[in-house]
């Protein structure tokens, strides 16, 4: 059986051709991406698109026609896929539901720690032979109130990380995780999250109910000076409303993974060329900003998890027993 992969990158094809071994699966790799053009070009029943591929009506309805029967998501999100259009032409989508939460939890923390400590400026200063410190106090994590704002996999490792270092978290879900108040989350509604955190951590889901929940409403009903981190996804945040409170200070840092016009710049090496989209150029200006493109799940652990079970997704699915499903079946 032919998988064809898009928006493959090298290390996409060192992890499922080792996984790989266990299956003997067909695997064509493509690196451009899923767009309704290499949507025609598909041949074969499966198809393995990331999170910036396009699997809206139109790409699913061609890969359709070239007999396409599943799309294997090799990602946890899939805010991006059409599934009504799937249902309507009887593709079955399935994902990597959960992959080391430690990845995505742990840059998370890095973010904050990067963000807050500012040990990124402070490698280039040294290097050049610059050792004064003024321009990068931070201030102790110890002691601050972390909000997080979903605690499925993810947000529950970081909520354990920020216990670790002394903090008082404060958590908003829809549904409040027992383990979680047991080791000392407390559960409150987003009010209470805006009023009260110093930082705010992003691990919810970005659907219909949560994009766009980091509004201008949102940054007023914070404290001054909060500092957030989205390792989630873009849309959760109204970028243009991020930008105006990190002009007037209300926002005190913010360090994002995930941006939410990300698909036409992540994972691609575009130093030559002239970026037009000016608003990630006025994020990046900001001394208090900090981006990183989409790489909280990049560790040798997730890599290997995300290969092994999207392989798996797709021989469960051949043998007439899907696993991990989106939808379909
Ligand atoms: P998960 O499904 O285990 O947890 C999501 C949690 O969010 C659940 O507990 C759910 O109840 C909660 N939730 C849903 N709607 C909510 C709302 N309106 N308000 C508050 N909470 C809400 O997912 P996860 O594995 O923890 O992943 C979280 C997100 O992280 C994913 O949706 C994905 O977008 C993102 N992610 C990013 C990367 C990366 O590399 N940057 C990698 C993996 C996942």
């Amino acid at each position: 059986m032919t998988i064809t992969f898009f928006s493959a990158q090298p290390y996409d094809n060192d992890f499922f051709s080792k996984a790989n071994t266990e299956h003997a699966f067909d695997l064509v790799f493509n690196t451009h991406a899923l767009n309704e053009a290499s949507a025609a070009t598909v041949k074969g029943e499966v198809v393995c698109a990331f999170v910036n591929d396009n699997c809206k009506a139109g790409v699913i309805e061609i890969l359709a026609k070239q007999g396409v029967k599943l799309l294997a998501l090799r990602s946890a999100g899939f805010n991006h896929v059409d599934l009504a259009a799937a249902a309507k032409y009887q593709i079955t989508v399935v994902r990597v539901p959960a992959y080391s939460p430690h990845a995505v939890a742990e840059h998370a923390v890095a973010l904050l720690m990067t963000l807050n400590r500012k040990t990124h400026k402070a490698y280039n200063r040294v290097r050049e032979q610059n050792f004064a410190l003024h321009g990068l106090l931070g201030f102790d994590v110890f002691g601050k109130t972390i909000g997080v704002i979903g605690t499925g996999n993810i947000g529950q490792v970081f909520c354990q990380i920020m216990l670790g270092f002394g903090c008082k978290v404060l958590a908003f879900d829809l549904v409040a995780n027992k383990a979680m108040e047991h080791i000392g989350v407390r559960y409150t509604d987003l009010h209470e999250i805006f009023a009260e955190s110093d930082v705010i951590s992003l691990h919810c889901p970005l659907n219909e109910q949560t994009r766009h929940m980091i509004n201008a409403e949102a940054f007023m009903a914070m404290k001054d000076g909060v500092v957030m981190i989205n390792t989630s996804r873009g849309g959760l945040i109204d970028t243009p409303a991020a930008i105006r409170a990190l002009k007037s200070g209300k926002l005190g840092g913010l360090a994002i993974d995930v941006y939410e016009q990300e698909e036409k710049l992540f994972f691609r090496d575009l130093s030559a060329d002239i970026i037009q989209d000016d608003t990630i150029q006025r994020l990046m200006s900001f001394s208090n900003v900090l981006v990183t493109a989409h790489q909280a799940f990049f560790t040798r652990e997730a890599l290997t998890q995300i290969a092994e079970i999207t392989l798996g997704n797709v021989q469960a699915w051949q043998q007439g027993k899907p696993s991990n499903l989106v939808s379909g079946g």
